[in-house]
């Protein structure tokens, strides 16, 4: 195993978080597996939320499937993405959860989606992850006097004044 997940499967212990997963996952009666990278797999977890086929808990995924099924080739994309999850609760400890949920409302409310503006979701793969890679901002956003990177770019310009860049 590469020191890097080593140190991620530490991290995840010391801070709770895979005992969070490991709890979650016997509260369910959800099987644990052996992954890969030192990741856990608990699988046949059945509560209806979260809707998604599977998600991560510190160092344990739980999925609905079978590890094997998550283990399989064609899914290496997904077990990747999960596998980044773990790495962020490796770096923010139980504030993930809270951090994460702030960034999925703001993912909400200004694209209707959890995923796609949501940034453990960027961070782990968006396409991976099953979610649309990009989605307009929602109409009321666009009438918002916001001044964007290109908007202060082409002020500038109108002003006479020298650009930066
Ligand atoms: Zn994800």
């Amino acid at each position: 195993m590469a020191a890097r997940h080593v140190t991620r499967g530490v991290l995840t212990a010391l801070n709770g978080t895979t005992g969070a997963g490991l709890l979650l996952a016997l509260a369910t009666r959800a099987r644990i597996r052996r992954g890969r990278h030192g990741v856990l797999i608990a699988e046949g977890y059945r509560l209806p939320v979260p809707p998604a086929s599977c998600f991560t808990v510190g160092s344990v995924i739980l999925t609905r499937r079978s590890a094997q099924w998550l283990l399989d080739e064609q899914r290496a994309e997904l077990f990747a993405h999960e596998h980044r999850h773990a790495g962020q609760y490796a770096v923010l400890g139980p504030l993930f959860w809270p951090a994460y949920w702030v960034a999925c409302g703001y993912s909400y409310v200004t694209t209707g989606s959890w995923g796609v503006r949501n940034f453990f979701e960027r961070n782990a793969g968006l396409r991976a992850g099953g979610y649309p890679t990009d989605l307009p901002l929602r109409p009321w956003l666009n009438r918002l006097p916001l001044r964007g990177p290109s908007a202060t770019r082409s002020r500038r310009r109108r002003d006479g004044s020298p650009s930066p860049d």
